[in-house]
């Protein structure tokens, strides 16, 4: 009888299509083994008939280290100076592309810290051309699809770099409790430029996403929820969340982080209450998952995720885009563009996508309804 009663709370919050933040409180607090496996399977059978049976690749060139921000949480900040700085030349980037595409990559990630200086600007619209030039085969006939992460710019930068080819935007609101977010950014950081950029990106056209750090210290299940309704509610095509891992060259290492196994479970069960809540987009199992999990990639796509990201950036420069301690991958890309992580999600039970963009099909939806 009691086992009845929670299978048929179950069935009436996971068969929703309204969720209130207390519904989605009840999603991230589940403990018991049957009971999170439950919501797994919701995620899963949601994400597989929306977004199909295959998973997309992105390859993620992370392109410069280099950062004029302060993020209290970031071992890459401008002040942390044991840092070693590089930037990849033009022609290093678009050949890493070129490489991705001819392996059967669809598309790739050209990810940086922020600048806003004219030479980046024009830098970065001339690797979005050169690569777009440079990768068109029969398979892609329009190149590459790009997808940039390089931070808060004005309206008119994010204009030159869409009209330059890039089609889609990753913008971290990192935790959408505004009094929270300014207790991990510096002053000079406002959340309300963050959003102003987010929405000034949806204006011109891309595919935005967005996401949060899941367990930093002080956060709260509460806060988590709400983190799921403001992608909601800010209509996001793509959705990018990871385990918050501290980094000895941070201003908040002293706060130390989650144990692993607890961390991932949440991290796994963010991915899961984002699927089932907003079913359609597109939603990336990111590489900090494997820093607390060996198979920690693996286990995201098997909670609802759909997308994952291996690291194209050269070898030699890996180790100096430290985000947070024990990031994996620093091998990826020396082993033929990712054989063996495509191929353990292969054994997980899902096929790649292979040449293609990967378009999130919620933006697909918004274009076919002309609210774009
Ligand atoms: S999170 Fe991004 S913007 Fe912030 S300090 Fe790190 S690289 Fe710079």
């Amino acid at each position: 009888m009691e086992n009845l009663s929670w299978i048929q709370k179950h069935d009436e919050i996971f068969f929703k299509n309204s969720f209130s933040k207390e519904d989605i409180v009840y999603l991230l607090s589940l403990e018991g083994q049957e009971e999170i496996e439950f919501l797994r399977q919701r995620a899963y059978d949601i994400a597989t008939k929306e977004s199909g049976e295959k998973v997309s690749l992105r390859g993620i060139i992370e392109f410069s280290n280099i950062c004029s921000r302060n993020c209290c949480y970031c071992g890459i900040r401008k002040d942390a100076k044991s840092v070693k700085r590089y930037l990849l030349s033009r022609e290093e980037i678009i050949e890493i592309a070129q490489k991705a595409a001819v392996s059967g990559y669809g598309s790739v990630v050209l990810q940086s810290g922020e600048r806003n200086d004219e030479e980046f600007i024009k830098y970065v619209i001339d690797v979005v051309k050169g690569i777009k030039d440079r990768t068109k085969s029969e398979k892609l006939p329009e190149g590459l699809g790009i997808t940039l992460s390089v931070g808060e710019q004005t309206e008119k930068t994010y204009k030159k770099f869409y009209d330059a080819g890039a089609h889609r935007y990753l913008l971290r609101i990192e935790t959408s409790d505004k009094k929270f977010f300014s207790k991990i950014h510096p002053p000079d950081q406002k959340y309300d430029n963050r959003l102003n950029c987010l929405r000034m990106l949806k204006k011109i056209g891309y595919q935005v996403g967005t996401g949060v750090m899941i367990g930093i210290p002080g956060q709260t299940i509460d806060q988590l929820a709400s983190d799921v309704l403001f992608f909601r509610d800010i209509d996001a095509d793509m959705i990018g969340m990871g385990p918050y891992i501290v980094s000895q060259s941070s201003l908040m290492s002293s706060k130390g982080m989650m144990e692993k196994k607890s961390l991932l479970l949440l991290s796994l069960k963010m991915i899961s209450a984002t699927r089932v809540v907003l079913k359609d987009v597109n939603i990336a199992s990111t590489t900090a998952l494997e820093a607390i999990s060996e198979d920690g990639r693996e286990k995201g796509i098997l909670f609802g995720a759909n997308v994952v990201m291996p690291n194209l950036s050269p070898v030699d420069v890996k180790s100096d885009y430290l985000l947070y301690e024990g990031k994996p991958g620093m091998e990826e890309g020396s082993d033929e563009y990712n054989t063996d992580l495509i191929q353990r999600i292969r054994l997980s039970g899902r096929e790649i996508l292979f040449d293609d963009w990967g378009d999130s099909k919620h933006f697909k939806r918004r274009k076919c309804l002309n609210i774009i």
